[in-house]
């Protein structure tokens, strides 16, 4: 059985994480943000400490590891109820990463939409990623060398996944406008899909 997606697309800075965390209160959605289950990895644990390696400069951690603990979440929380797999639709964010994670999880997922937000002015998600640094006290977000190696590692390597999905899959949203109106465009385009 695959699981019912939706994906949540776009650049650092862009508001998956704004948008996923409302999703996440509606009822039979469950949000899963890989970076946040990355770091809540303990740092003495192998795969924290390669997390932080690749982070730390702007790059991705490696496919194999990223989806094993992408499997080993879901598992989890299926296990603990949190994730009804017959029931819930994942809302996935910062998860497939480039098409290699995309084709890895081809057999596992249902892709019925991706909501790609758009923001085309790099200065306004620089400023985004600075001001969040502040308030959650994220390392990768507080170096703007850092910060420039991740909007390049989301040009080359992330943004072919859109490719991958194909324009039918595809909607793409425009962030820069207020969380409430990207929310809204977003709860649009999923009370327009068929069940
Ligand atoms: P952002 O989208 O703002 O860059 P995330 O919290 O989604 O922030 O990701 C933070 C970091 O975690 C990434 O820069 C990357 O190093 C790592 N990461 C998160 N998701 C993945 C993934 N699917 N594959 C590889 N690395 C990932």
């Amino acid at each position: 059985m695959k699981y019912k997606t939706f994906l949540l697309f776009g650049a650092p800075g862009a508001g998956k994480g704004t948008q996923g965390k409302i999703l996440g209160t509606i009822p039979n959605i469950y949000h899963f943000a890989c970076g946040d289950v990355f770091r809540n990895l303990s740092i003495d644990s192998d795969l924290g400490r390669t997390f932080i390696s690749y982070s730390s400069k702007g790059s991705l951690v490696p496919d194999q590891p990223t989806i094993q603990l992408w499997r080993e979440s879901i598992e989890g929380a299926t296990k603990q109820g949190r994730f009804n797999p017959t029931k819930d639709t994942l809302v996935l964010d910062g998860i497939p990463r480039n098409p290699s994670q995309a084709e890895m999880l081809k057999d596992t997922l249902d892709v019925r939409a991706v909501f790609n937000l758009s923001c085309l002015d790099m200065n306004k998600l620089v400023e985004r990623l600075q001001r969040r640094a502040l308030r959650e006290n994220r390392l990768d977000d507080a170096n703007l060398e850092v910060i420039r190696q991740r909007l390049a590692t989301y040009e080359h390597e992330t943004k072919p996944v859109l490719d991958y999905y194909g324009p039918d899959l595809v909607h793409t949203i425009d962030s820069t406008q207020s969380p409430i109106n990207v929310l809204q465009d977003v709860l649009k385009i999923i009370s327009g899909l068929s069940a």
